[in-house]
């Protein structure tokens, strides 16, 4: 899923905006940080947490979350924070350090883009003058009773100008189109917007007789939909009761004839900026608690987005009148791992979740289903029960496979009509078999048995019926990297390098090196690395590469905030924790990494010499019985006692630093 334009944008540009943005400073706009050590720790915006494990590092120019792993630079952060693509956080860092971005013009795509782009911003602008325009009618139009009485129907008028329900309607931009035909014609005409633009985003309709345009919304009241940027891409809106003939006398407005049978909701068409099938309605306003409760729940109306919301229920937002698309899941899973559905228990509300579930497999997205009782809406509850109802039902939610298999037994055909009763177990078979989350399928069992107990087929068939499809489903979605993780423990032998302890300190030589990248120009450090095995060896070396490589260049003194340019080259197991480590370093002190360094060097030997002691006692038996074990058992000591002088030597050395 890609935003924007292909835009060619200039390494150095990037550099200079990244140069020009204080992290820190970037960070404390949405997380309160406190200072802790060499980083600033504070609540993670991207999961739920009651403790800080979220630090940021001004002097590595990057964020890092021990809980959730989220990790990057400011741009990633920007990316994460505003739901934007990697163009778009550069642009608007930019902005924000009054720096202009210019794209090469030479270059013939840029300029494309930079033309397209104007052409686009022409759209945004006419679609926000409708949006103003609109929300001044609600409060100012001579006929805007009948959307008052809309809103009055489902108690979502505002009974102080600050009140939750204000703000809801503000944040959805909730307005007035007006009656008659031409309110916003002639409102964006005296702007001195451009109608084609109006009409190419559907605003307005060109005349079939004469010249001109007329609203393409009348008398109606409008949602604005925005985009992941808060910009307004499209409208939605609602059909009202006719207005009052004497009311439209007082205004000197003439009935509209022929007004005939009208949808309910007419929606904005597709556009250069509107493409519904990747916009979520209520996303932008519902983002950030999207992400705070680590899940979204989706509705089938944009009444019941903004009802939630202005009840309390903010992690709320709704398709837009499609059927719940791959696109759209994509852009609620950059937020949250998990969806709710909140639909009506009724048929069609049924199938929708049914058709939605492909499109979250496949933008792996955990799906779960709460159903509202038949006939109710989500607003509905929350107005009648209060938001604690709606949140009792959340609660209540299953999973999405068990929600389907419930849904396939329900309404059983009779006994005596043993086919269709197989047919409904080789359905559900079939839903468990298509089931891409391993330990859900590993579940199967236990559905296996609700169905058995619900049809009361002999137990034998079905659960044949089940486990073939169940286990033909499992070869067929098992994923790449299960072969990977499977040889990386394996290379972890018991007793070899791998082992947990050696493991911990090789990560703590690792951990100090990536705080200290510096100490790689010390001769006796980097003698001191030789014990190190496997993947850790690897990651050194790559790590020295790089320093040397930085040196030789000059640039030293920058090659801290350059870390991360290494960590490709670090094999995968060590990833993770290298990532972290670069952008939350730990050792406060140089002298404190180089003498842990030395201790961890020493420990490791220790650690070497004992694995090795089984090999050594074997040989010493061998010995003995040639008759060579006294010689075999000086070997040993004059090994033991060499580590033990070494040791103490490094010891009194770090001591003696210590003390200068
Ligand atoms: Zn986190």
């Amino acid at each position: 899923m890609r935003y924007g334009f292909p835009v060619v944008m200039d390494p150095g540009t990037i550099e200079r905006v990244r140069e020009r943005t204080d992290i820190v400073a970037l960070v404390r706009e949405t997380v309160k940080l406190a200072a802790a050590g060499r980083t600033w720790k504070g609540l993670c915006p991207f999961h739920h947490e009651k403790t800080p494990s979220f630090h940021v590092s001004a002097e590595r120019g990057r964020f890092h979350c021990f809980g959730c792993g989220e990790d990057g630079d400011v741009f990633r952060f920007v990316q994460l924070t505003e739901g934007l693509s990697f163009v778009e956080a550069v642009r608007r860092l930019a902005d924000r350090a009054g720096l202009t971005i210019t794209e090469s013009t030479y270059d013939p795509q840029a300029r494309d883009a930079a033309e397209a782009r104007q052409r686009k911003q022409a759209l945004y602008d006419v679609n926000a003058a409708a949006a103003v325009y609109f929300e001044r009618t609600l409060r100012e139009h001579p006929l805007r009773s009948a959307a008052q009485a809309e809103l009055e129907r489902r108690a979502l008028v505002p009974t102080e100008p600050t009140d939750a329900i204000a703000d809801a309607l503000q944040a959805f931009r909730v307005g007035y189109a007006p009656y008659g035909w031409d309110g916003l014609v002639s409102h964006l005409q005296s702007a001195g917007l451009d109608l084609g633009a109006a009409e190419a985003v559907g605003l307005v309709v060109r005349r079939k007789s004469g010249t001109g345009y007329f609203d393409q919304f009348r008398h109606r009241l409008s949602f604005a939909v925005l985009d992941l940027q808060g910009r307004v891409v499209a409208f939605s809106c609602r059909s009202l009761a006719d207005p009052d003939p004497a009311e439209l006398a007082r205004g000197g407005l003439v009935p509209a004839t022929n007004p005939g049978p009208t949808p309910k909701y007419v929606n904005s068409p597709e556009s250069p900026i509107y493409k519904k099938r990747e916009t979520v309605f209520g996303l932008f306003q519902a983002r950030q608690h999207v992400r705070q409760v680590e899940q979204a729940v989706v509705v089938e109306g944009n009444f019941d987005v903004l009802g939630l919301h202005a009840r309390g229920i903010r992690n709320v937002v709704a398709p837009l009148g499609t059927a719940f698309t791959e696109e759209q899941a994509t852009q609620i899973r950059r937020f949250a791992p998990t969806v709710i559905f909140l639909f009506d228990g009724d048929r069609a509300g049924r199938e929708a979740v049914a058709k939605s579930r492909d499109a979250c497999h496949r933008a792996e997205l955990h799906a779960k289903v709460a159903t509202l009782p038949e006939g109710t809406d989500p607003d509905e509850l929350a107005r009648r029960e209060g938001p604690e109802a709606v949140k009792r039902c959340l609660l209540a939610a299953r999973g999405m496979l068990e929600h389907l298999i419930a849904t396939a037994l329900d309404d059983l055909p009779p006994p005596a009509d043993a086919a269709a009763r197989l047919a409904r177990v080789e359905a559900v078979a079939e839903l468990i078999a298509t089931e891409r989350d391993p330990a859900i399928r590993a579940l199967a069992d236990a559905f296996a048995d609700e169905v058995v107990a619900r049809l009361g087929i002999s137990q034998a068939r079905t659960f044949e019926a089940l486990s073939r499809m169940v286990r033909r489903g499992a070869r067929a979605t098992r994923r790449p990297d299960d072969r990977l993780n499977r040889t990386t423990s394996a290379q972890r032998a018991p007793g070899g390098a791998g082992a947990p302890e050696a493991q911990a300190i090789e990560r703590a030589i690792l951990g100090a090196l990536l705080d200290y990248p510096e100490l790689l120009g010390r001769g006796e450090v980097v003698t001191g690395l030789h014990e190190l095995e496997g993947d850790v060896a690897a990651a050194v070396a790559s790590l020295r590469r790089f320093w040397d490589a930085h040196v030789l260049r000059g640039d030293a003194a920058t090659a801290g905030r350059a870390l991360s340019e290494v960590l490709p080259k670090f094999p995968p197991s060590l990833h993770a924790f290298a990532t972290a480590r670069i952008a939350a370093p730990m050792i406060e002190r140089l002298e404190d990494a180089e003498a842990q360094l030395h201790e961890n060097g020493e420990r490791l030997r220790t650690l070497a010499v004992t694995r090795q002691r089984p090999a050594v006692v074997a040989e010493l038996r061998r010995s003995e019985a040639t008759g060579d074990l006294a010689q075999g058992l000086e070997t040993l000591h004059r090994r033991q006692s060499a580590l033990k002088e070494r040791a103490d030597e490094l010891r009194r050395r770090a001591r003696e630093r210590g003390r200068r």
